[in-house]
């Protein structure tokens, strides 16, 4: 378990969440996963750490297509 990334809440990881993708906003080449959750208690959202690898950068996103499984993930620890 890493360290929550500043602005954020909590933190939960799993190999689960290495297994979704999403499109890069920055170029739009395909992300990976880095099995890493966020949360924002302020909106109640779960953000996905994604890395770009065109770009070399992670990226945290929240979509309402992974809100439900990250709360899944984090509810198994
Ligand atoms: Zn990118």
């Amino acid at each position: 378990m890493g360290k929550t990334l500043d602005g954020f809440d909590r933190h939960a990881s799993s190999p689960r969440a290495k297994t979704l993708r999403h499109r890069c906003p920055e170029c739009g080449q395909t992300m990976r996963g880095t099995g890493k959750l966020y949360y924002l208690a302020q909106k109640d959202a779960w953000f996905v750490e994604y890395f770009c690898e065109r770009e070399q950068e992670i990226i945290p996103l929240w979509s309402p297509d992974t809100q439900k499984l990250a709360e899944e993930i984090a509810a198994d620890g």
